[in-house]
């Protein structure tokens, strides 16, 4: 998963990107990057393989030339963590951030490759995205970018430049969210609504499925390069992904509401008798607050969380995640000792923070833990930019409940249903849950070729 801003007329146009990306560090940790356009060519710092600070900016943003730059922020799902593929990916004459996953990126790489083309990246689906824009024949640039378009599948919302232009394109089935507004008279586009929103870009409206905007010197045109007929928005971006303050794919409702409304349904299909409700702060608070109302239980905050530990989910090994989890909560002794406790939680992946989470609670003298996630079981891998690369790693894709609960030592388990996630949606046909249903879309050939895929 990543995150990406494009923005096009701002003679500080690298630092606008920058503080609107900032917003979008709920989208990945692995890297940060910002490129701009200046003097017909790309320029700008290297990419981080970490959060971008204070200094960062001051030293290597501040004052960049160039009315045209993109940003990303990234979370390896494709490729390895080498900085190498952290993005934006850029040639001298084009620049590309992309956010999702390409499922037919390895077939396309090698045709590419056995033509004598050279890629700098080890093994990243954007570049291959990059390399067919080049070896396209086509006159245009749009021309070129949309025959690229026909020959990808698989998940992507991307920005890119080149020709003094920034183009921004969301795949047919419209997986990942990319809003475009105003700021003053330059255009900005971004993954998510609220980093737009939060810093004062007006105007602002999702891009349609198969839409692909081009803006240059004669103002914004928008091409439509063909919509599927069933759309596959990722519901995991509901249920966690996120930021829960904005509302995405053109959703009335914002994250947190949604959340909210699934701990209620969580409350009514699972109820427990128990003394306290807690979240797994962040992720769960909104679902946690949900289950407390629906049920009559008090709400309290039980696990302190520590914030400088960061997002546990999108970092890249289950080393580090481990850290992490540890270092992140603390349970709070005067709230949970004694008492029996219903701990809410968004979702259950891999199991590193449950696991961690049952101990604590015990130790801090919990008389009773109930575990209760506001989606069903995470069961299989998803192949369009959330890393659960294989089902080894997705913890109910390989134990039943009962074993899930003893192994993250709790006196009971219980996942919403698919229906009860779905509730909130107005238009649930167009969402993809194929990692809790294993319904995939599209046909993952190219994946069972080169190994990735295992049902
Ligand atoms: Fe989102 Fe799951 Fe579909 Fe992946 S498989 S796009 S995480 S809903
Ligand atoms: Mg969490």
């Amino acid at each position: 998963m990543c995150g990406e801003v494009g923005v096009y007329g701002h003679e500080r146009a690298a630092e606008i990107a920058f503080q609107i990306n900032w917003l979008h560090q709920n989208r990945g940790q692995d890297s940060f990057g910002v490129k701009v356009w200046n003097k017909d060519r790309v320029e700008g710092p290297g990419n981080r393989e970490e959060q971008p600070t204070e200094k960062y900016y001051r030293k290597q943003i501040k004052g960049l030339e160039g009315r045209i730059a993109i940003a990303h922020v990234r979370y390896a799902t494709s490729g390895t963590q080498s900085i190498k593929n952290s993005q934006p990916l850029s040639y001298n004459d084009m620049a590309i951030a992309h956010n999702g996953n390409l499922t037919n990126a390895e077939s396309i790489r090698k045709d590419l490759e056995s033509q004598g083309r050279t890629f700098i990246s080890e093994g990243s689906d954007t570049e291959v995205i990059l390399q067919l824009i080049k070896s396209s024949e086509e006159s245009t640039i749009e021309n070129k970018v949309i025959d690229a378009l026909k020959k990808v599948e698989g998940a992507y919302s991307f920005v890119f430049m080149a020709e003094n232009k920034l183009i921004a394109v969301k795949d047919k089935w419209g997986y990942r969210p990319l809003s475009m507004g105003k700021f003053g008279d330059a255009y900005v586009v971004a993954s998510e609504r609220q980093a737009l929103a939060r810093n004062s870009v007006t105007n602002i409206k999702e891009l349609n499925p198969g839409e692909m905007v081009v803006i240059d010197k004669t103002g914004v045109n928008s091409y439509d390069f063909g919509k599927a007929s069933k759309l596959q928005q990722c519901v995991f971006e509901l249920v966690y992904f996120a930021n829960p303050c904005g509302a995405i794919f053109g959703m009335k409702m914002d994250g947190a509401e949604f959340r909210y409304q699934n701990g209620i349904r969580l409350a009514r299909e699972h109820p427990v008798e128990a003394d306290v409700v807690i979240p797994v702060s962040d992720s769960g608070n909104h679902a946690a607050q949900g289950y407390a109302k629906e049920s009559g239980i008090e709400y309290r905050e039980g696990l302190l969380r520590s914030h400088s530990a960061g997002k546990t989910f999108t970092l890249c090994n289950q080393e580090l995640r481990a850290k992490a989890v540890q270092q992140k909560h603390t349970a709070i002794k005067s709230v949970v000792n004694g008492n029996r406790i219903v701990v809410v939680d968004d979702s259950l992946v891999r199991g590193t923070t449950a696991k961690k989470i049952g101990r604590m609670l015990k130790n801090a003298g919990a008389s009773e833990i109930h575990m209760r996630i506001a989606s069903p079981p995470v069961k299989f891998p998803c192949h369009y930019g959330i890393a659960t690369p294989t089902k080894e790693e997705l913890i109910a894709a390989n134990m039943v409940k009962k074993e899930i609960s003893e192994e993250i030592e709790v006196d009971s388990l219980e996942y919403l249903s698919k229906d009860g996630m779905l509730n909130p949606l107005e238009n649930a046909d167009d969402f993809c849950k194929a990692c809790f249903d294993g319904s995939y879309a599209e046909n993952l050939g190219d994946l069972v070729q080169i190994g990735q895929l295992r049902s």
